[in-house]
């Protein structure tokens, strides 16, 4: 099973992203996000055999999450994948931090691969036709968050479908 921990929007916040993703498509074309996926990608475990989920599950409801906010106001894009998101100009340390933290989780229940480099990214659209992400409008976003999701996709005719598995305990402040 294919499996990903990430951060999911409130619900407001999701309108949000999804008005940013039609202004991105309506200026670069492509393949928009629906709003339901919108997210951002903490860890990508890739396919996981199914008799690992019970351990998996279990270590990321233990997880204690220190509530932040993550600031987006910047366009950015991936060249290759044509990909267009929306993220933070600034590193964002609480983050980074966040995902070594979950890492090191991973890898003290045998999962490699973590990246060097984490670019924290909410994506809104793929394959786009132009990259003209500097004439799209500027903005800014606070996403609260305090809790990671354990989140399971399954690829289908009509695109990627996602369930949340497990989420870890929100510890507040
Ligand atoms: P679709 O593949 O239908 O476009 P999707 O990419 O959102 O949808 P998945 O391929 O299951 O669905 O990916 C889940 C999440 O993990 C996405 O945020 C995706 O960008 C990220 N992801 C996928 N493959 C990798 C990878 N090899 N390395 C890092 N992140 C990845
Ligand atoms: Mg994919």
């Amino acid at each position: 099973m294919r499996l990903f921990l990430a951060l999911t929007p409130p619900p407001e916040l999701r309108t949000r992203f999804g008005e940013l993703a039609d202004l991105a498509q309506a200026r670069c074309g492509g393949r928009r996000i629906p709003d339901a996926n919108l997210h951002l990608t903490l860890a990508f475990l890739g396919e996981v055999s199914p008799t690992r989920l019970d351990s998996l599950a279990h270590r990321v409801r233990q997880l204690k999450v220190q509530a932040d906010s993550w600031t987006l106001d910047e366009w950015g894009c991936f060249r290759s994948p044509r990909i267009v998101w929306i993220g933070g100009a600034r590193p964002d340390p609480a983050l980074q931090r966040l995902h070594s933290t979950l890492w090191q989780e991973l890898a003290a229940l045998g999962f490699e691969g973590g990246p060097s480099r984490y670019i924290p990214h909410l994506t809104l659209l793929r394959r786009a036709e132009r990259l003209d992400t500097p004439k799209l409008p500027a903005f800014r976003i606070d996403w609260p968050y305090c809790q990671v999701e354990l989140v399971h996709s399954v690829t289908g005719p009509g695109g990627s479908r996602y369930t949340t598995l497990a989420r870890s305990r929100a510890v507040k402040g």
